[in-house]
């Protein structure tokens, strides 16, 4: 019997351990790029081709690296993997709530399921086929981002031009309970509405004031009033801020929207809506500012083609491969997606509790999705 390498699940823990242990929250670019350093050391050692972008507007930086060219026999466009190495967790979860511990077949830690299990799976992945003397059909580029838990402001140029250049992109964000993946996320919008009224005495001239509040107050009830679940379209005014004191009208209110939506269609038409909001009441304005800041990831045919080149790897290991109906939660995926480009989302361990205190993957997932991702890397064509 030949001496092969396995895919060791305890090997693959380890080394996104090492990578949890290093805590990276998205607004602290110092930490982030902590982590940085670490995949890039290990991204070295396998002779791949780096850049480091330094961070901007305190994020950390985005590290990419790519296969050499004598690598693939295949010219041109390749394969995109999408990993974010920060997470939502401050600092200090590790010693505390969220522990790295195991229990029974959950494995607990900050980021660990959201998403540094499938940033390191899809790094192991390649060790793998490079250690079986193997290499990739195509040329594959690996894109790590600082900030996607905040909407990815700095990187989304970056992901955007990376994706032309590609014929497919991986991305590991945390699998779905149970072999699922994803293959359509909603489109995620953000809006922020500010009115302004007039300020006047509570007591004594109550009369003259006109109440930004109360002008809120109404249009958010318009507002949540487009949530259609049938339509699959969700508004959630989320955060809300406005006066000055208890005894004078209040001439000033904000209030930040996030919108979820299914299609560009309604992309277009719930972002036309909200610009042209009016107000309700007499006497006050209302500024509306947004838009669409991921923009929807709709399973096309391209999809659906690779979804089932995922299947039938998983298939080899005798299991069956699903996808999620599609998810309010937006990633990276969304804008590869949105320019054409076949998109397998979900591709990370399967766990449960992203940005909750009992974060966690589960171990037996680690093989499954270790020689998924590995399979891909090595047939993808
Ligand atoms: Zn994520």
């Amino acid at each position: 019997m030949k001496n092969e390498p396995k895919i060791d699940a305890d090997e693959v823990l380890g080394g996104i351990v090492e990578w949890v242990s290093i805590e990276s929250p998205s607004h602290d670019a110092k930490s982030v790029n902590k982590v940085v350093d670490h995949v890039e050391g290990q991204f070295r050692d396998l002779g791949l081709k780096l850049e480091r972008i330094p961070g901007r507007d305190g994020f950390g930086d985005i590290l990419e690296a790519k296969t050499p060219a004598e690598w693939s026999q295949g010219e041109g466009k390749g394969i995109l993997i999408l990993a974010h190495l920060d997470t939502v967790h401050p600092i200090g979860m590790i010693e505390k709530e969220l522990k790295v511990r195991r229990e029974g077949d959950s494995i607990f830690g900050p980021g660990i399921y959201d998403m540094k299990a499938g940033g390191y799976i899809a790094y192991y992945a390649l060790r793998h086929l490079i250690r079986q003397g193997k290499r990739t059909k195509l040329p594959v580029t690996f894109l790590f981002i600082p900030e996607e838990e905040v909407g990815s402001p700095t990187s989304r140029a970056r992901i955007e031009e990376a994706a032309k250049g590609h014929k497919y992109a991986l991305v590991m964000e945390p699998g779905r309970d149970g072999d699922k993946v994803v293959t359509s996320r909603k489109g995620v919008g953000r809006f922020t509405l500010s009115v302004k009224g007039r300020a006047a005495h509570s007591g004594v001239r109550h009369q003259d004031g006109r109440s930004a509040i109360l002008e809120m107050a109404r249009q958010i009830e318009r507002i949540e009033g487009k949530t259609d679940y049938a339509r699959g379209i969700t508004c959630n005014v989320g955060l809300i801020r406005g006066g000055s004191g208890v005894n004078v009208t209040p001439a000033e209110c904000v209030a930040d929207v996030d919108l979820r939506v299914p299609s560009q269609q309604l992309a277009e038409e719930m972002t036309h809506w909200f610009l042209n909001l009016e107000p309700i009441g007499k006497d006050v304005t209302l500024t509306v500012e947004g838009g669409m800041n991921r923009p929807p990831y709709q399973k096309d045919a391209g999809i659906s083609a690779l979804f089932e080149k995922a299947q039938a790897i998983y298939r080899e290991i005798g299991k069956e491969l699903h996808d999620v109906p599609l998810t309010g939660g937006g990633s990276d995926g969304n804008f590869t997606a949105a320019l054409g480009i076949p998109t397998l989302d979900g591709l990370g361990a399967d766990g449960k509790g992203a940005h909750a205190i009992d974060e966690q993957i589960y171990y037996s997932s680690l093989v499954p999705r270790t020689y998924l991702c590995t399979r891909l890397l090595e047939t993808l064509e």
